[in-house]
């Protein structure tokens, strides 16, 4: 099924200058990016994008990372795009992420693993709304 998902490279992806490495694994595996750009949330923005994490222990830390600088965001399109760009990234601890997967490969930290991705359709068509208008969306 051809699906969208949102991909965020963090901002430790970002300042490590990941983010061509990031890009090219994307592109590589056959899937399309449709939209991208820089910004840089604020706490209030990062809450917002995280609401699903409130009230856990590590929900002030993440978003305090997510709004400490820059981040790339992108809307990603392809079949199965939500599933395989999940399995590009490898899982949320680095340490039981699959080789050849971004996180096993530049994640340094359970919170700074480098990329985001939604976890399901719905959760992708949130994501995607809540930083991109239909008009900043191609294809
Ligand atoms: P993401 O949503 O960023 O793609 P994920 O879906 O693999 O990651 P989630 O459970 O949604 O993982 O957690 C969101 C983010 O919060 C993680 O990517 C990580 O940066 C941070 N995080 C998750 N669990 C922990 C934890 N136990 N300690 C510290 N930070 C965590
Ligand atoms: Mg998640």
């Amino acid at each position: 099924m051809l699906q969208r998902t949102l991909a965020i490279i963090k901002p430790d992806g970002v300042s490590r200058n990941l983010i061509g490495t990031v890009v090219k694994r994307v592109e590589d595996e056959g899937i399309k990016i449709v939209a991208m750009k820089m910004i840089h949330m604020t706490k209030e923005q990062a809450m917002g994008f995280y609401k699903v994490h409130e009230g856990k222990p590590f929900f002030d830390s993440v978003t305090n990372f997510m709004s400490s600088g820059p981040c790339v965001v992108m809307v990603l399109e392809g079949e199965e795009a939500v599933t395989r760009y999940r399995k590009l990234m490898g899982a949320t601890n680095f340490k039981e992420a699959e080789e050849g997967t971004i996180r096993r490969d530049f994640a340094t930290d359970i919170e700074k693993n480098v990329v985001h991705g939604s976890d399901s359709e719905e959760n992708a068509a949130f994501e995607i709304g809540y930083f991109f208008s239909a008009l900043e969306r191609v294809g």
